[in-house]
């Protein structure tokens, strides 16, 4: 397997033509992934990253344009395709319905099939370092074949969201709530989707769908940012460093990437030349507190260097979504909307932002990051 290849192209906008082209030419570059469409009648399943039921335009889930181009490109091979995730939230037929109305996903599927299996089975992972087994949405693991297609995006807790954390989506409905509720240590969290993608090396190929992607308080509450980038490759970690490349980012400030610095071991087929852009990023959040300090002080410090999530009630629409997605529990309503009853108990896990619709959910800024901007500001008053 070329698993340290990637392939990038260039993509100036969602146009069916452009879009196509582009993924005829990542797809193609790939000798063993085409013998594998060649060798025999596969079910494929495509796993797009279909968060929360938002049109393309708001850069939330994968753009349909590129599934097409996907699925245009494997028809040429004998195989069934079926397109499933699971988003954020519960994981219903009628969630399911709404997620592939409003994305848009239902207009491009012409010749394949929308899941709605809700069915999931439970999965061993000896190899695992800290998920030795889990529930995974059943399609996925029928299929033959995964054709993992992310979308480039900013996270506030795992500060990015693309190749490596779009597989997470495997795990049913809320379940990814309660992970986040076990594993509220943002290091032993992110071990958890390295094992995810474990599990599943040599099933999953991966695109990224980065012709816009999102900006700041993603990955739902930010805002659309060009980059014009499509590439693939077989090992998601290697193509989130060059995704952190494409957007301004370190790569060691990701917490699934820790190790991967850089570029320097992946064979790159450039179509294009590579362009970047500065993104807006979120808070290096896990950085800030190394093992060596006590737990107790870890406790304290959490508390002015971590970000809090703030509920805006002036524009809160009492939807009650932030209420069922909290892990925590810690989210009540009353008559003049969400809001949180005590931050004792907050694992900082940010399920409440991501899942409110209305972009009601900010995150504050920390104490220590306000005193170290005053600093700054009486230092260049001063200079
Ligand atoms: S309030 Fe928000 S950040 Fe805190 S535990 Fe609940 S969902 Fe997570
Ligand atoms: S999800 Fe957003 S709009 Fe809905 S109740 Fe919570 S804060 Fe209000």
């Amino acid at each position: 397997m070329s698993n340290n290849q990637i392939s990038y192209s260039f993509c100036e906008s969602y146009e069916d033509k452009a879009v196509k082209t582009s993924i005829e030419k990542i797809l193609s570059s790939f000798s063993d992934l085409n013998e594998k469409l060649k060798s025999k009648k596969l079910n494929i399943l495509i796993k797009p990253n279909l968060l929360a039921p938002r049109h393309p335009d708001k850069a939330v889930t994968t753009h349909p344009a590129v599934l097409k181009a996907v699925i245009e490109y494997l028809k040429q091979f004998d195989c069934n395709i079926t397109i499933a995730d699971s988003p954020a939230g519960s994981y219903s037929l009628k969630v399911l319905d709404k997620l592939y109305n409003v994305c848009e996903i239902d207009k491009i599927a012409s010749g394949c099939n929308l899941n709605y299996d809700l069915s999931d089975v439970v999965v061993e992972f000896p190899e695992g370092k800290v998920l030795k087994k889990s529930l995974i949405i059943k399609p996925a693991i029928e299929a033959d074949f995964i054709i993992n297609v992310a979308k480039l995006k900013t996270h506030t807790l795992t500060r990015l969201t693309c190749a490596t954390k779009n597989l997470f989506g495997l795990m049913p409905g809320v379940l990814k709530y309660r992970q986040h509720l076990a594993m509220p240590d943002i290091k032993i969290f992110s071990q958890m989707i390295i094992d995810i993608n474990k599990y599943f090396e040599g099933k999953v190929f991966h695109i990224v769908d980065g012709i816009i992607g999102m900006e700041g308080e993603g990955p739902s509450g930010g805002e659309p940012k060009f980059a014009g980038a499509l590439f693939g490759g077989w090992n998601p970690q290697s193509l989130d460093v060059l995704a952190c490349n494409i957007m301004g980012m370190s790569p060691d400030t990701v917490p699934t990437l820790i190790g991967y610095k850089n570029l320097e071991n992946i064979k790159l087929i450039k179509f294009d030349e590579i362009r970047t852009y500065k993104f807006n990023l979120p808070p290096e959040r896990y950085k800030s507190l190394p093992d060596y300090i006590p737990e107790f002080v870890q406790n304290i410090l959490t508390e002015i260097i971590v970000a809090k999530p703030v509920i805006n009630r002036k524009t809160c629409k009492k939807c009650n979504i932030c209420v069922k997605s909290c892990p925590a529990e810690i989210i009540s309503m009353d008559e003049k909307g969400a809001y949180i009853k005590s931050y004792k108990t907050c694992i900082k896990c940010y399920c409440c932002q991501e899942a409110c619709p209305h972009k009601s959910i900010h995150l504050s800024k920390p104490l220590i990051e306000r005193v170290y901007k005053i600093i700054r500001k009486i230092k260049t008053k001063k200079s």
